[in-house]
C-alpha cells in the first residue's frame, strides 16, 4: 500500500529523528513527496542530514502495523480498548495501581506524552510510567535540577556561532547531530579562532576537525573537569564576584576537586591522557572566556553520569561562564522529543510541567487535573520497571513507540520479562519489531508524516510536526488511543480531548498553573491558542509565560537569555555547585572479562532501525553490524579483518564481525547499537550491556560492560544479493539489510555443505520460481558464484568464499535496476568482477560515491579539500554529513595530507 497524499501541497513540518529538531519542508506534486531543509527555521536553516534527507524514502507502507491486534488476532478498535481497559482494570483492582505500568518513547509528540502521564499519575493512580529517554538524558536532567533547580538547558543555537572555543564531552557530533556540527564547521570558517576539544575515548569522525582530541580512560571525565577547577583556581581564572553574587557552595565542591585531582600529573595519569594533552586543554580554556560545553550520551549513560554533568557545569559556574552568548553546559538531547517528553513528567521521578512529588507540587497538578487519585510517590524507572515485570510486581505493561527488547540493557531479560509478564501492549507505526514480537495487543499507530501535534528540540524550542499523509491503514494518534482506553476505563471526565490542539491548550495551561516564576518551564502564554493558530504555530523557545518570555531571538515582551542576571530557580534562586567525588564504572575488566565494552551510533541509522532501514541508499553507508577493535588487541586474540568473532559479557554473548581499526583503543571495542534480531541473528548488542543503572538518575551504563572477544572459526561466507526473501534462521551467523531493487544477505557457516550446488538450490526450495540458473564452481580455490535470472532480470546473486573474505558487492546492486541483462553483465557477475569498476563501499549517501571512486579521483585530479571533491563529484554538497571522511580519505591520499 502506497502512503496515501493528505494535502498536495507544501508543508513545514520537523524531522522525527535527533533532538537537533531541524525544519522541514514537505512539497508534494502528483503524487510524489520531497523533502528539504526548511531555511526559515532557526535549528536547521535549509539544511539537512542525510537521514532528514532520506525521509521521503521512509514513508511507505512496508512493514506497517495497519489494524489492532488481541493474541495475534487482527480485530476492531472497539474490541481491542475493551480488552485493554478491562485488562488493566482488573489488574489494578487486584494488585493496587502499582501493578501496571507504561514506558513511553522520546518518539512520542508531546500532546501524545501529555495524555499518556497523566492516564498514569493523574488516572491511575502511580508513577510507573518511564520512557527511554532515560536511557538517553536523565542524568542530564538530574545534573540540571541539582545546579540550576529545574531541567534547564541554559544554552541555544546561536551561542555556536558565538563561541571560540567549543569541548565536545562524549559526543560524536559529526554523526548524531550532524547539522550542529555543520553549523560549527561553518562558525569556524567565519572566525578560525574557534577552537573544538573533542573529549571521547574513540576517535570519532568528530575528532577530524578538532584541534584537541583527549582519548579520556571511561568514566573519568569528573576528574578532567575537578582538575579543570582547580587549575582554574591556581591561575587565576575564577570569576569570585560571579561565584559570590550567583552561587552556593564554591568552597566545599573546590576542596572535593582538590581532593579527587590535585595536580595535572595525577589528573592525566587517572583519565589515561598525557600530561601534555591535559595542559593543552587546560590552557585553551584558559585563554578562552566563550566556552560552549556540548555534551551527550558519553557523558550521561554511565553509573556516575549525574556526577559528570555536573562537573562540568560547576566549571562554567567558577568561570561565570553561563547565561552569556556563546558560553554555557549544553546537553545535545538524543531523541527528537526527549525534551517534550521532560517538559509534560514523562519521566517516573516527575509530575508534570517540571514539577515534581513535593507536596505543594502534587496539590498544584491535583488541583489542575482535578484527580482524586493523583499519584503519591515517584514511579519505577526503565531498568526497575522491567525489573519490577520480570519479578511478576508488574503485570500489565503498554509500551508506547520504543522497542526495549532491542534497546534496554540486559536485554535478553527485559525479553523474558515480557514473554511471561501477564499483559503487554504495544502500540507502534510497526509491525515486525523484537518487542512487538512479544506482545498479547498491537495498537496501530501513526507515524512520522501523519501525526500533528508538537516536539521540543535540545535548544528549548517548539516546533510543529504537521501530517501530510492519511493515517495509513487503521492507525491512530498515540493521544487518541490512551484517550480511548482511558475513558473506557472509566475516567472520561479526565480526557475530554477531541484533537491535539485541545491538549496543547491544557499542557501550556497547567506549565503557567500558580507559577509566578517558580519554574522555567511556562508556555501559559499559548493555553488560549486557537485550532487555527496553532495549526500556524512557527517555532518558539520556551520560556513564553502570559507576561514574560525569555529568548534571544523571539518577539519579546521583556527579551533577555535565561539567567543572564544570574536569577536561578532554586529555592534561594542561586546556582549551586555539587562537590563531585566519584568516577570511575560499575564494574571493572578482569582476566575473564579484559576488554570494556562501548555502545553508540553510526552516521546514517537511527535507534533499532525500524525506519531508516527502509532507505537502501541510508543503509549502503554502513550495511552490516561490527565490533570495532584496536589492532593490538585483534592481534592478541588472533582476530583477522572481518572474521567473525564471540563477544561474551556476564550477561550474554553474541557473533559479530570484526572492524580493525586504531579508532579505537587498546582494551576497548566499540560495537553500534542500531541492529537488532530482525536485522542479525547477532541480535541486538544491548543483551551484552551491564543494567547498572546512575543512583540519581537511573541511566543505564551503555559506555562500558566488561567482556572477552575470540575468533569463530568459520568454514565458508557468502553474500547474496536477492529480490527474494531468504529463510536465514538455519545459518549459523547471518546478516540481512533491505534494499531498494533487491535485499543483500551477508551469511557465514561453520560446516560446508557437500554440495554447493544442492545447498544453492535449497535457497528458494519451497517456491515455485522459474528462474535459470548460472554457476561458476571453482573447489580448487574455494570460490563459487550462482547467479539466478528470471526472464532475462537478475534475480539473486551469491557469492561464496572458504575461509576467505568476499569484497564489496556494491557494483551488483544497479544490475537488479536492468530490465534484461546482457552477456557481458553476466560474464562479469560470473567472474565476479565489474568490467566499470567498482565504486567501494558508500561514503557520500546524498549521491551515492563510493570509498573507491573518491580516492581515485583524489590521487588522480589532486584532490585537497572537501569543496574541490564536492566540484568534481558532488560528494559532501547536499547534507554534509560525510565530509569528515572525506577529510580522512584527503588526509590518507595525499602528500599534504600526509605531512
Ligand atoms: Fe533530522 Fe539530521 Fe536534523 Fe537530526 S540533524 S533533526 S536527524 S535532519
Amino acid at each position: 500500500m502506497a502512503a496515501v497524499i493528505k494535502h498536495a501541497s507544501t508543508i513545514k513540518t520537523t524531522c522525527p529523528y535527533c533532538g537537533v529538531g531541524c525544519g522541514v519542508v514537505v512539497s508534494t506534486v502528483d503524487g510524489h513527496v520531497t523533502v528539504k531543509g526548511d531555511e526559515e527555521h532557526p535549528a536547521n536553516f535549509g539544511r539537512l542530514c542525510s537521514k532528514g534527507a532520506a525521509l521521503a524514502e521512509t514513508i511507505d507502507s512496508q512493514g506497517r502495523l495497519l489494524k489492532p491486534q488481541v493474541n495475534g488476532v487482527t480485530t476492531s478498535w472497539d474490541h481491542a480498548i475493551k480488552y485493554v481497559a478491562n485488562g488493566f482494570s482488573e489488574i489494578i483492582k487486584k494488585y493496587g495501581p502499582d501493578s501496571v505500568a507504561v514506558y513511553a518513547s522520546g518518539q512520542l509528540l508531546t500532546e501524545d506524552y501529555y495524555v499518556a502521564n497523566k492516564f498514569m499519575k493523574g488516572a491511575v493512580g502511580s508513577a510507573n510510567i518511564d520512557t527511554n529517554s532515560r536511557l538517553c538524558m536523565a542524568s542530564t536532567v538530574v545534573g540540571y535540577k541539582r545546579a540550576f533547580g529545574g531541567d534547564i538547558v541554559p544554552c541555544d543555537y546561536t551561542d555556536l556561532d558565538e563561541a571560540n572555543l567549543i569541548i565536545l564531552i562524549g559526543s560524536n557530533l559529526a554523526w548524531c547531530h550532524p547539522i550542529i556540527y555543520q553549523r560549527i564547521i561553518q562558525a569556524r570558517q567565519q572566525r578560525p579562532e574557534l577552537v573544538m576539544v573533542v573529549i571521547d575515548p574513540r576517535r570519532t569522525a568528530t575528532c577530524q576537525d578538532a584541534e584537541l582530541h583527549l582519548p579520556i580512560k571511561p568514566g573519568t571525565d569528573s576528574i578532567l573537569f575537578n582538575g579543570l577547577l582547580v587549575y582554574c583556581e591556581q591561575n587565576d581564572l575564577l570569576d569570585s564576584e560571579y561565584i559570590q553574587s550567583f552561587t552556593d557552595g564554591f568552597e566545599q565542591t573546590l576542596a572535593s576537586a582538590r581532593q579527587q585531582a590535585p595536580s595535572l600529573p595525577e589528573v592525566a595519569e587517572a583519565c589515561g591522557l598525557s600530561q601534555r594533552a591535559v595542559e593543552a586543554f587546560y590552557q585553551l580554556f584558559a585563554s578562552q572566556k566563550k566556552t560552549l560545553s556540548l555534551f551527550s550520551q558519553g557523558v550521561n549513560q554511565a553509573t556516575v553520569g549525574t556526577d559528570k554533568v555536573n562537573s562540568i557545569i560547576n566549571v562554567h559556574l567558577a568561570t561565570g561562564r553561563l547565561g552569556k552568548a556563546g558560553m554555557g553546559p549544553f546537553s545535545m538531547t538524543g531523541q527528537p522529543n526527549a525534551m517534550g517528553g521532560r517538559e509534560v513528567g514523562g519521566l517516573a521521578n516527575q509530575l508534570a510541567a517540571h514539577m515534581d512529588f513535593v507536596p505543594t507540587s502534587r496539590d498544584k497538578v491535583r488541583r489542575f487535573w482535578q484527580s482524586d487519585r493523583l499519584a503519591e510517590q515517584a514511579g519505577l524507572k526503565a531498568v526497575d520497571m522491567f525489573n519490577a515485570v520480570a519479578e511478576g510486581k508488574v503485570k500489565a505493561i503498554w509500551i508506547m513507540s520504543t522497542n526495549p527488547v532491542a534497546s534496554m540493557p540486559n536485554a535478553q531479560k527485559v525479553k523474558r520479562a515480557l514473554e511471561q509478564c501477564e499483559l503487554v501492549v504495544v502500540s507502534d507505526c510497526m509491525a515486525k519489531t523484537d518487542t512487538t514480537a512479544c506482545a498479547n495487543v498491537l495498537f496501530p499507530a501513526i507515524g512520522w508524516g501523519e501525526k500533528n501535534g508538537t516536539v521540543t528540540n535540545s535548544e528549548r524550542r517548539i516546533s510543529r510536526q504537521r501530517p501530510f499523509l492519511s493515517a495509513m491503514g487503521e492507525a491512530k494518534p498515540d493521544w487518541w488511543i490512551v484517550t480511548e482506553v482511558a475513558r473506557a476505563m472509566g475516567y472520561e471526565r479526565l480526557f475530554p480531548y477531541n484533537s491535539a490542539a485541545d491538549i496543547f491548550r491544557e499542557h501550556a495551561a497547567l506549565s503557567g498553573f500558580e507559577n509566578a516564576r517558580s519554574r522555567a518551564f511556562d508556555i501559559s502564554a499559548y493555553e488560549a491558542i486557537n485550532d487555527s493558530a496553532y495549526d500556524q504555530l512557527t517555532p518558539f523557545q520556551w520560556p513564553q509565560s502570559k507576561t514574560t518570555r525569555v529568548g534571544v531571538d523571539n518577539d519579546v515582551i521583556q527579551a533577555k537569555r535565561l539567567f543572564s542576571d544570574g536569577d536561578f530557580y532554586t529555592l534561594n534562586r542561586r546556582a549551586q555547585f555539587i562537590p563531585i567525588s566519584s568516577s570511575g564504572t560499575a564494574e571493572q575488566t578482569s582476566a575473564n572479562y579484559p576488554l570494556s565494552l562501548n555502545t553508540g551510533r553510526v552516521r546514517d541509522q537511527w535507534h533499532t532501525m525500524t525506519r531508516t532501514a527502509k532507505s537502501a541508499r541510508l543503509l549502503d553507508h554502513v550495511s552490516e553490524s561490527y565490533v570495532n577493535i584496536h589492532p593490538l588487541d585483534a592481534k592478541k586474540y588472533s582476530i583477522e579483518p572481518t572474521g567473525l568473532v564471540e563477544v561474551k559479557s556476564r550477561f550474554n554473548h553474541t557473533h559479530l564481525k570484526a572492524k580493525i581499526s586504531d579508532d579505537v583503543q587498546p582494551g576497548e571495542i566499540f560495537i553500534p547499537m542500531h541492529w537488532n534480531a530482525q536485522y542479525t541473528s547477532a541480535g541486538s548488542i544491548d543483551r551484552l550491556v551491564n543494567p547498572h543503572t546512575d543512583t540519581l538518575s537511573g541511566q543505564p551504563e551503555f559506555k562500558f560492560t566488561p567482556v572477552s572477544i575470540k575468533p569463530i572459526n568459520i568454514a565458508w561466507s557468502a553474500v547474496i544479493l536477492s529480490r527474494e526473501t531468504i529463510e536465514l534462521k538455519t545459518f549459523d551467523y547471518w546478516s540481512y539489510t533491505p534494499g531498494q531493487n533487491c535485499d543483500l544477505f551477508h551469511i557465514s557457516g561453520l560446516n560446508v555443505p557437500e554440495n554447493w550446488s544442492v545447498w544453492a538450490d535449497r535457497l528458494f526450495n519451497d517456491k515455485n520460481l522459474t528462474i535459470s540458473l548460472l554457476k561458476h564452481l571453482d573447489n580448487e580455490q574455494g570460490c563459487f558464484r550462482f547467479i539466478w535470472i528470471q526472464e532475462g532480470r537478475l534475480h539473486t546473486v551469491a557469492y561464496i568464499r572458504l575461509k576467505a573474505a568476499i569484497g564489496n558487492l556494491n557494483w551488483i546492486k544497479p544490475l537488479f535496476a536492468v530490465q534484461i541483462l546482457d552477456p557481458s553483465d553476466m560474464q562479469s557477475l560470473l567472474i565476479g568482477e565489474s568490467t566499470s569498476g567498482e565504486g567501494g563501499p558508500i561514503v557520500c549517501s546524498c549521491f551515492s560515491v563510493g570509498r573507491n571512486t573518491l580516492i581515485n579521483a583524489i590521487v588522480s585530479q589532486q584532490l585537497t579539500t572537501p569543496d574541490a571533491i564536492g566540484q568534481s563529484l558532488r560528494a559532501g554538497t547536499n547534507c554534509g554529513s560525510c565530509i569528515p571522511e572525506l577529510r580522512q580519505l584527503i588526509q590518507m591520499n595525499t602528500l599534504e595530507g600526509q605531512a
